[in-house]
This record gives C-alpha cells, sequence and structure tokens, in this order.
C-alpha cells in the first residue's frame, strides 16, 4: 500500500494536513525527524501511517498512561494491531502483549519511557526488528520545557543498547527555539527534517474578556451553547471545586478533574467526559494532555493561564475535528496576582541550583507579562499569538473578539499624562488599580489611608469610565510608558518614554472599543442570546446517527469519538450516502470502519429519505 492508500484505508481520510506528507516521506526514507506542530493539527498520523509501512516493529514513547490508551483504543477501531506497555497493566498481561508483540502481532506499540530499559523490555527489543522509535510529546526531555520527564532520558539510553540504530522521530507542539535545540540534541537526531506547520487554528473564535461577575458571564455563555461539550479551565483545585458545585447546582450536567482527586474519582471523571456522559468539565490545568476528545465545542478560561504556551494548549482541545469552536478568557487582575503567587513558589524547581533556578523565574515572569498583554490587547488576538510563537499572521481574523467588534483610534493623550502624572506625584510606590481610583476620585479608605486624595490628580478624569481609565494604562504598560514591578505587588514604575508624554512632546494614540459596541456588548450579555443552530446540517439525522454512534460506543466500551467523529456524522449528513462507494467517500470513514459500522449508519440515512 502507499502512503495515501494506507491513510484512506486505516484512517479514512483523503488528503494529508500541512507537513504530515514531508515527515512521513522523511521517514519512510530512513531519515529523522521533528514534527512541530501545535495540538490537534495530526501529529499521530505522522508516525502511525510509516509505522504501518515499514518492516519491523514502531515504538512509540508517550508519557501519559491515557495517552496510550487513547490511540491504541483508536488503532484497534481502525482494524490496526496495536498495543501498549505500561504500569497499568498485570505483570501477566505484560508478559502476555510481550508474547504477542514478538510474534509480530503489532506493528505499533506504545511505550511508557521508564519501561525501555528494565531487562525484560531490553530482552524483547533485542529478539526483534525495530525499524522506529517515535517520540511523542517530546519536549519532555528538555529541562526549558513546561513539563520535564527525567524518564525521557531513557530513550537515548535505550537506542544506545540496540545493535542498529532505527529511524528517531519526534513529536512536539512547544515550538520554542530552546526546546527545539535541546530536543534534537539530547535525542541525537541524525540530520532530522525538521517540520514546522502554522500554529494558526482558524477555525477556533478567540475571546477575552474582564466581567464583573465571572460566575454570570460563564453562564451566560454556556447556556448559549446547549447540548455541547466544553472545559472550563480554572486555576487552582478550589475554585474546580467552587464552579463545579455551582454549575451542578444550576442544573448543568458537569464533572471536575484536578490533582487532588483520588486516581479513580479522577479516572473515572475523566471518563465520563470523554464517553459524552457529562457536558462540561470543569478542570485545572492537569486536565487534558492526550484527551483526543473531538467534539469539545467550547473551552472557558475562568482565569487567566500562565504563558500563551499553556493557553494556546489549552484551547487547542477545542474542535480537533476542524468545526468552528469558541474560547474565551475570563480575565481579572487577580489572575496576574495569582499566576505571580504560583511563579514564585514553584515547587517543581526545587531540583535545580539556584542559578537556574532564578533563569527559569525569570522566564517565567516574562511569559505572564506577554500573556497579560493578550488579555489587553485591542488587535487581532490570533496575530497576536501566532507572533509569540513566531509566525506571521494576517493583522486581522475575522474570527477573534477585537476582530469582530468596531473600534476607533483615540488620541488619549490627557489621559496618558493624568495617569503618568499621578504615578510620579505618588512616588511610584501603587498598583495600577489605586492609580485608577485615584484619578478617577474615589472615596475609598484605602484612597484616605494614602492619602491621595491630595494628589494633584486626584479626580482629574472623574468623567473617563475607569474601564477606559484600565485600557490606557494597560496600553501604557505595553507599549513602555509605564512599567510594573515583577513582585506581587506589581507597583506601577515611571519608564525613560514616561517624561516624554508628560512633557507634552508625544501623542498617543490608541484603539478603543467604540461606545455602541460596549452598550451591544453588555446587551448582547443581558439576553442570553442563543447562539443560531448553524442550519448547514439536518440535524434530526444527526442526532439519530450520534444515537447510533452512542449505542456501539457502549456496546464496544470506547470513546464515542473513536467510533465515528461528529466531523463525520456531520459530513454524512451533507454527503447522504446511499451506497457503500459513497460512504467511503465520507471523511474519517476507511474500509475497516465501514466493514465494522458503514451499514447501519447508511440504513439511518437511508431511512430517513423515505
Ligand atoms: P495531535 O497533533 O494533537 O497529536 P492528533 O494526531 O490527535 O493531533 O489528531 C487530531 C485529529 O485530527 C484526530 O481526530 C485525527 O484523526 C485528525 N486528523 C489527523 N490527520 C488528519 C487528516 N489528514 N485528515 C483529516 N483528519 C485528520
Ligand atoms: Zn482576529
Amino acid at each position: 500500500m502507499t502512503k495515501k492508500e494506507v491513510l484512506k484505508k486505516c484512517f479514512g481520510y483523503d488528503t494529508f494536513r500541512e507537513g504530515q506528507e514531508e515527515l512521513i516521506d522523511s521517514i519512510l526514507q530512513g531519515r529523522d525527524v521533528l514534527g512541530i506542530m501545535p495540538t490537534g493539527s495530526g501529529k499521530s498520523i505522522c508516525f502511525q501511517v510509516p509505522a504501518l509501512m515499514l518492516s519491523g516493529i514502531t515504538l512509540v514513547i508517550s508519557p501519559l498512561i491515557s495517552l496510550m490508551k487513547d490511540q491504541v483504543a483508536s488503532l484497534n477501531q481502525a482494524g490496526i494491531h496495536a498495543a501498549y506497555l505500561n504500569s497499568s497493566l498485570t505483570y501477566a498481561q505484560y508478559r502476555k502483549a510481550l508474547e504477542y508483540a514478538k510474534q509480530g502481532r503489532y506493528p505499533i506499540i506504545y511505550v511508557a519511557p521508564e519501561r525501555l530499559v528494565t531487562e525484560e523490555f531490553l530482552d524483547f527489543a533485542l529478539q526483534v526488528e525495530i525499524s522506529m522509535i517515535a517520540v511523542d510529546e517530546a519536549h519532555c526531555v528538555s529541562q526549558w520545557g513546561q513539563d520535564f520527564r527525567p524518564s525521557y532520558l531513557k530513550i537515548v539510553e535505550f537506542i544506545g543498547k540496540l545493535p542498529k540504530r532505527p529511524i528517531v522521530s519526534a513529536f512536539t507542539a512547544t515550538a520554542t527555539r530552546e526546546v527545539r535545540e535541546d530536543v534534537m540534541a539530547i535525542l541525537g537526531l541524525q540530520e532530522p527534517l525538521v517540520v514546522t506547520t502554522g500554529y494558526d487554528r482558524p477555525n477556533l473564535y478567540l475571546g477575552v474578556q474582564s466581567p464583573k461577575d465571572k460566575y454570570a458571564t460563564m453562564r451566560n455563555f454556556i447556556e448559549r451553547h446547549p447540548g455541547q461539550f466544553g472545559i472550563v479551565y480554572c486555576a487552582t483545585r478550589k475554585l474546580v471545586e467552587e464552579i463545579s458545585e455551582r454549575l451542578e447546582r444550576d442544573g448543568f450536567s458537569t464533572t471536575r478533574y484536578h490533582a487532588g482527586l483520588s486516581d479513580a474519582e479522577r479516572r473515572g471523571n475523566q471518563d465520563d467526559f470523554i464517553f459524552d456522559r457529562k457536558m462540561i468539565m470543569v478542570a485545572t490545568n492537569a486536565f487534558g494532555m492526550g484527551i483526543d476528545k473531538s467534539n469539545v465545542r467550547y473551552v472557558v478560561h475562568y482565569n487567566m493561564p500562565k504563558n500563551l504556551e499553556s493557553y494556546y494548549q489549552e484551547v487547542g482541545r477545542c474542535s480537533r475535528d476542524g468545526e468552528p469552536g469558541e474560547c474565551i478568557l475570563l480575565y481579572s487582575g487577580q489572575d496576574v496576582i495569582t499566576n505571580r503567587f504560583f511563579i514564585e513558589n514553584n515547587q517543581d524547581n526545587e531540583e535545580l541550583d539556584e542559578d537556574t533556578r532564578e533563569l527559569v523565574m525569570a522566564k517565567d515572569r516574562e511569559r505572564l507579562k506577554k500573556m497579560t498583554f493578550y488579555c489587553f490587547t485591542n488587535d487581532c488576538l490570533r496575530d497576536y499569538i501566532l507572533k509569540y510563537f513566531g509566525e506571521y499572521g494576517a493583522n486581522y481574523c475575522g474570527n477573534c473578539a477585537n476582530c469582530l467588534s468596531k473600534f476607533e483610534t483615540v488620541d488619549v493623550t490627557e489621559i496618558a499624562k493624568a495617569l503618568i502624572g499621578c504615578v510620579s506625584a505618588a512616588g511610584q510606590r501603587y498598583g495600577a488599580a489605586v492609580i485608577i481610583d485615584t484619578v478617577h476620585g474615589a472615596n475609598t479608605a484605602k484612597i484616605r489611608q494614602y492619602r491621595l486624595d491630595e494628589n494633584i490628580y486626584y479626580s482629574h478624569l472623574s468623567k473617563v469610565p475607569t474601564h477606559t481609565l484600565r485600557a490606557v494604562l494597560n496600553f501604557l504598560l505595553m507599549n513602555e510608558y509605564l512599567d510594573t514591578t515583577e513582585d506581587e505587588y506589581s507597583i506601577v514604575k515611571l519608564t525613560g518614554k514616561s517624561r516624554a508624554v508628560s512633557a507634552g512632546k508625544e501623542t498617543v494614540m490608541m484603539k478603543l472599543p467604540m461606545a455602541s459596541e460596549l452598550e451591544q456588548q453588555a446587551k448582547m450579555e443581558r439576553k442570553g442570546k442563543k447562539a443560531a443552530a448553524g442550519g448547514r446540517v439536518d440535524n434530526s439525522l444527526f442526532g439519530r446517527l450520534r444515537a447510533i454512534r452512542s449505542e456501539i460506543a457502549r456496546a464496544e466500551k470506547v470513546p464515542p469519538y473513536i467510533v465515528f467523529s461528529d466531523k463525520t456524522l456531520e459530513h454524512m449528513c451533507v454527503v447522504k450516502p446511499q451506497n457503500k462507494s459513497e460512504m467511503l467517500t465520507v471523511t474519517g470513514v476507511g474500509e475497516y470502519k465501514y466493514e465494522k459500522y458503514g451499514e447501519r449508519f447508511l440504513k439511518e440515512i437511508l431511512a430517513c429519505e423515505e
């Protein structure tokens, strides 16, 4: 079979996505590769397709048991023999799997890194032909990555023990230069073909809001997405508990996930979500790695995450099948404080020596700053992210909150002067909130206590709404007209550029939302407008196909999306295939899956026609 035939027959797809073909070709020519592709872009196909074409076994190294299980279940559903070897197996199961593997039953075997150099596994590895080692989540070898795992270093040790060096392919979603270089050096990739694919996920709507009442805003948002699956990310375990309880009380089908729950409960809750038994997963960032549920239609960040790497990885779990999805971030100033606390008290860093630790912390603070600016920018949000990852965006994506809002460019010099003047007159001793309160003329205990009501800028801009003052202050920070200290107090300081503004030598122009736009947004929030049902697909047919899928999933004890993705079902509704060959044109329907389930879906579609 050619690679195209494998793609169609085994996976049911007609075309390769960006980067896949190049990586596969290179592997088939025996050359190492490094694939840097965002979450949801289809990294697995890049090693699974060649694995089925190479003569020997492909070992896939993966950090998480859940990830292995999911991928192996998917492969088995597609009629491909694959197995995993990790600590979730009993010893007897492990022995049996190795026995089958020796007989050549599995072209693909998922292995936990710490297994590799055990005596038993090495003994096995020396008896069989290993064509390729595919390292998934390869950034785990790097100390600079988000997720350093010392056990990943065993991969290199293992490769060194093999009589013949297999092809080594590595895949990650982390694109920073340090990580990339670390991966190549540590894994010892030999003249690898490095492919970086676009980070853009145009199907995801991106939005940021700073609501007064986060919970109400989120509930409103969820109500506008009836019947859809979603993830709500919270910064802390405590908040996960609180929010999931509230949602539950408000009648939403909710489950939760964080590191404080027992293994069994975590697993159970995760399954409830993956198997479509619960609609909403409220979780900390501990949830999601390796989750391939393709019909998650929204991701709400109840708090701002600590950096854009995490943010983009987390929103990457939205609509992995390419259908439209919505990602909104609910920002508040407190999020910055929480994240700063996490950075200053990072337990993971305890193994590092003092200098490295300082370096890591400095990097983390810088990342947090960039994340914070994301929440303030009035420019295209997608563009901001793509630029962060070193790509060029189009300045206008048409599918983010900023691109869809009406802005006007406004001269804010007078406001800027007052804010900078106030910072200076108050001796550069206060945070943003106090400065804003001062120029706005708030009468709070704090203001009186610090005697800021005696500041010459006190009440200077009492007519300008505080959200505008905040927007301007943020703009000044982003453009270095002002700066903040890196400690937990975040005190606003003057910079070299401050003077030019206060001396009247520089005009400050910025984009601000038009007044009509703000009214519109407020109205939308009040109304809790229902989202349009997106009349493209025949919903009743879709509903029936979904029911069949659920039945099959239950019977086979696999998550529904592993039977067929939403996208595949929707495509069926559009194509309305009348026979086998037409059914095979549906994306995601391969020969094997057709044999297993095709008839049942076909029958339902034909019945609907009558
Ligand atoms: P990740 O890069 O995050 O590991 P996956 O490999 O899990 O992504 O792929 C994400 C989704 O995209 C899966 O549902 C997969 O089946 C689908 N996919 C991968 N390659 C293709 C393709 N060439 N055509 C259509 N869908 C694809
Ligand atoms: Zn945009």
